[in-house]
This record gives C-alpha cells, structure tokens and sequence, in this order.
C-alpha cells in the first residue's frame, strides 16, 4: 500500500512523519506519473489559492478527476478539504475546488480573534466516539453538506470532519495533534477499497 501526500505547497511533511510512525509507505506527489500510482492520496493543509495556481500550472487537475472516477482514496485537511470541496463560497476565481466532497466551505471563517484555535472534538470511527484535539489554523467551515455526506465530528454543531464514500476530510490538522487515530481511519478506507 503506497500512500502519497501532495508535496506542492503546506504542510505535507507533517502528514509524512504520521503515516511513517504507522510504517506506511509513502510518496511526495509532484506529477501526474505520481499521482496515477498511489493508492490513496493526502492533500494537506496550507493555502488552498496558491494550490490551485500551482495544480493549474503543472496540469493535474485531469489527474485528479481520474483519481475521483477510480474512487481512490482521498483525505484532505483544512486547504486540502477546501480543494476536495464541491463549492468555495468566497473563493470563486481563485480556488478551483475538486468535487470530491458534495459540500460548500467559506474560507477563513472564523474570524479574526479566533483564527486559531483547539477544541476537544467527538469523533465518531466506525460508531465508536473518540475524543481527539482538534487544531484549527485560519479553518474554513462547511456551510452546506450534501444528503450522502456522514458528519464524524461537529464543534459548536457545526461540522469539522465529514467522509462521502472513500473522500474523507477535516477542517482541523489531524497531522498536528500528535495523536496517529485520524490516519489510521483513513488507512482503513484505503485498505477496504483495496478490496
Ligand atoms: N486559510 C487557508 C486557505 O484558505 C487554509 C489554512 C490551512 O490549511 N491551515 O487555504
């Protein structure tokens, strides 16, 4: 199983050192050779505006629409959930959203004073809730879910962690907690689509 982590921009080595600590094979995406071989796909947080220009600029988007009609696996935090979106409310010509996840997100919605911030945050697994420290830096919040969404994780009602299918995605950095659970989830829907 080869993981590979989008390594164009934000934090990706971040994600790396988490699936290393699970012995997990991985691979920085630059290409669309790359992107092709993997078996699940991590896009990490950073800037979700300056993603897109460079996913324009080195032409992968077709590489991602055949990852999303494969069905392999993609998870996505905070700008990479942006970029799995289906709609960007305030970002209209400077993000390109991928579809990935039926649901609309507002850019940098938490305001000023509360930019960043951590929350301890239910997460359900497989029916199981789990407390897991949720760290937001300049989130985006989901505005709209699609009816085949799954919400894992809301904080103040509103929700941070959401799964359609094999596209998983969370408005908080799972990669920076410490904690390897969010990862291993994800390893899990790798696996199941595997077969
Ligand atoms: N605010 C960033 C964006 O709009 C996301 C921040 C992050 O990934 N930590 O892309």
């Amino acid at each position: 199983m080869k993981i590979g982590i989008l390594a164009l921009q934000g934090d990706f080595e971040e994600h790396e050192a988490m699936l290393e600590a699970l012995g997990v094979e991985t691979l920085r995406v630059k290409t669309e050779k790359e992107l092709l071989s993997v078996d699940g796909l991590i896009l990490p947080g950073g800037e979700s505006t300056t993603m897109t220009r460079l996913l324009e600029d080195m032409e992968l988007y077709g590489a991602l629409q055949t990852l999303k009609q494969r069905q392999v696996p993609i998870f996505g935090t905070c700008a990479g959930l942006i970029l799995m979106s289906k709609e960007v409310e305030d970002g209209a010509d400077l993000v390109k959203p991928l579809g990935f996840l039926d649901i609309t997100v507002r850019r940098n919605a938490y305001g000023r004073q509360r930019e960043s911030f951590e929350s301890d945050l239910e997460i359900q697994f497989n029916g199981e809730s789990e407390t897991f420290r949720g760290i937001f830096i300049r989130a985006p919040r989901i505005v709209k879910v699609g009816t085949d969404v799954q919400i894992l994780a809301t904080h103040q009602g509103e929700p941070v962690m959401v799964r359609q299918g094999h596209a998983l995605g969370s408005t908080f950095h799972p990669e920076l907690s410490g904690s390897t659970k969010v990862h291993e989830y994800f390893l899990e829907i790798v696996k199941e689509a595997k077969g």
